[in-house]
């Protein structure tokens, strides 16, 4: 596996795929970490997640420029998403007893109640996009549930999988209790069949969704599906637009708009449409792009040569199908996998930005009359990941958040945001099960009942 720094398209490292006989010794090694790790307590299992915590802090900056070297990540978002990793560790840290405390039930037994138990190996299954936080959110809570985590990491941020294992052994977790298996993602289907693997999660794309939860489906095993998002933005004409607009623009571009809830479509009332468009262009126009080690650099190159080019693809057929360009959708000259912020206006049912993610710095426009049209538009989608509705009404803003947006975080007058306290996760398309949060940490637990007579 070829990891390619995208700012210079120069090769970084090869990193050979893991032989099957090595595959097996790491999983053998795991299991028997597993066995006893299952026996700590959550004070035992608490200290050492702390310390991981330490390790991210201590470690940052170097971590950052690794992110900034195999996926253009610019240094100090790089440094903030470490930042959330250890925040991640030390809340589970503090909190995984709490969430899977034995809870009494009372019935007509002598003593009945619940306990949660862990299920043995998790499979995680991660993308490049957050290469450090996808992993954390995910084995914070699953460690803490006295689970083991076996890492199949994007193949373009191997040297990433490899820091994060690392990580755990300084930490002094048990020995390949958290081991990487780097793989290619044909070999995905054989991992989730063996028999030492009790369960999967993945965060990706929709389609990898669908092949990881068919091959799962076929042996029965419990997954986790953290998939893409096209979420809406709803401007609707009471809104602040100064604050709508600075979070429509910060949740599309951060990240060079790589996120799964980058905010992705903007429905906004033709009222106030004008309006709305020219300071979002004004604002989108303000970005400094460039090399992602330099500082005040706001948006990097993209992660891969391959993904640019087809948000380039996507951008150029929405304008056949008859969006307006308004501002960037040109290659820039020069090495480096570079995309510049761009707006596409008159975007409609049935053109690719509007049915598709569009998986970088690319924002689509969309003018609606009225309250009811913005959320028949917002829920016109296969996702269903985040959602957000601008207005200063908040009584009404709150009534569609709750009851008309289809998706599984609505944010009202601020950008869909991931947050350890929050629960996490999608509906339609965008996957099921949930991270962080309590609902987090009890997806790989057994919920075992004991009814004592
Ligand atoms: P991706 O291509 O689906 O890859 C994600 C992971 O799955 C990688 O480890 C990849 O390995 C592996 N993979 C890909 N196809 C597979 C298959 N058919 N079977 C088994 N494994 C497979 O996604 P990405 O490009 O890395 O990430 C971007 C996508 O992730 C976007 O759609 C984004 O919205 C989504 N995402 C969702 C969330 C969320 O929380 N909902 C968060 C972040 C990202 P290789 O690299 O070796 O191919």
């Amino acid at each position: 596996m070829q990891t390619v720094n995208p700012t210079t398209g120069k090769k970084i490292k090869f990193y050979p795929e893991y032989s099957l006989p090595k595959i097996d010794s790491i999983l053998n090694r795991t299991e028997k970490s597993f066995q006893s790790w299952r026996t700590f307590s959550f004070k035992e299992r608490g200290l050492l997640m702390k310390k991981a915590a330490e390790v991210l802090r201590t470690n940052k900056d170097q971590y950052a420029r690794l992110m900034a070297q195999e996926m253009g990540k610019p240094m100090v978002q790089g440094q903030g998403e470490i930042e959330k990793c250890a925040i991640v560790c030390d809340f589970y840290a503090e909190h995984a007893e709490y969430f899977l405390t034995l809870e009494p039930v009372h019935t007509e037994a002598n003593k009945s109640f619940v306990i949660y138990e862990p299920l043995g190996i998790v499979l995680a299954v991660m993308p490049w996009n957050f290469p450090f936080w996808q992993v954390f959110r995910c084995a914070a809570p699953t460690l803490m549930a006295g689970n083991a985590v076996i890492l199949k990491h994007a193949s373009n941020v191997s040297g990433c999988a490899l820091a994060i294992e690392k990580i755990f052994k300084e930490a002094g977790f048990p020995s390949a209790l958290f081991s990487n298996v780097r793989v290619s993602s044909s070999k995905v289907k054989d991992l989730i069949e063996d028999p030492r693997i009790a369960a999967v999660s993945l965060t990706g794309s929709t389609q990898a969704g669908k092949s990881i939860a068919s091959h799962a489906g076929a042996v029965l095993k419990k997954i986790v599906l953290e998939l893409g998002g096209s979420d809406p933005y709803i401007i609707l004409e009471d809104a602040d637009l100064e604050n709508a607009v600075e979070a429509c623009v910060n949740s599309r571009l951060i990240n060079g708009g790589q996120s799964c809830i980058s905010a992705k479509r903007f429905i906004v009332v033709a009222s106030i449409f004008k309006e709305f468009e020219g300071m979002f262009v004004s604002k989108m126009q303000l970005q400094h792009m460039g090399d992602p080690l330099e500082e005040g650099v706001t948006i990097g190159p993209m992660a891969r040569f391959d993904l640019r080019d087809h948000l380039h693809w996507q951008v150029n057929r929405s304008i056949k199908q008859g969006a307006k360009l308004l501002l960037g959708g040109k290659i820039p000259p020069g090495p480096g996998a570079f995309y510049p912020p761009t707006v596409l206006a008159d975007v409609r049912h049935g053109m690719l930005t509007y049915q598709e993610e569009t998986f970088g710095p690319v924002a689509s426009l969309i003018k609606v009359a009225d309250e009811q049209q913005a959320i028949r538009t917002a829920n016109d989608t296969i996702f269903g990941l985040g959602a957000a509705v601008f207005s200063r009404d908040i009584k009404r803003a709150q009534r569609i958040a709750c009851e008309d947006l289809q998706a599984g975080s609505c944010f009202v007058n601020d950008s869909v945001k991931s947050d350890p306290r929050l629960p996490f996760g999608g509906i339609k398309q965008s996957g099921y099960g949930r991270e962080l949060a309590e609902s987090g940490i009890r997806e790989f637990v057994n919920v075992k009942t004991i009814y004592i007579k």
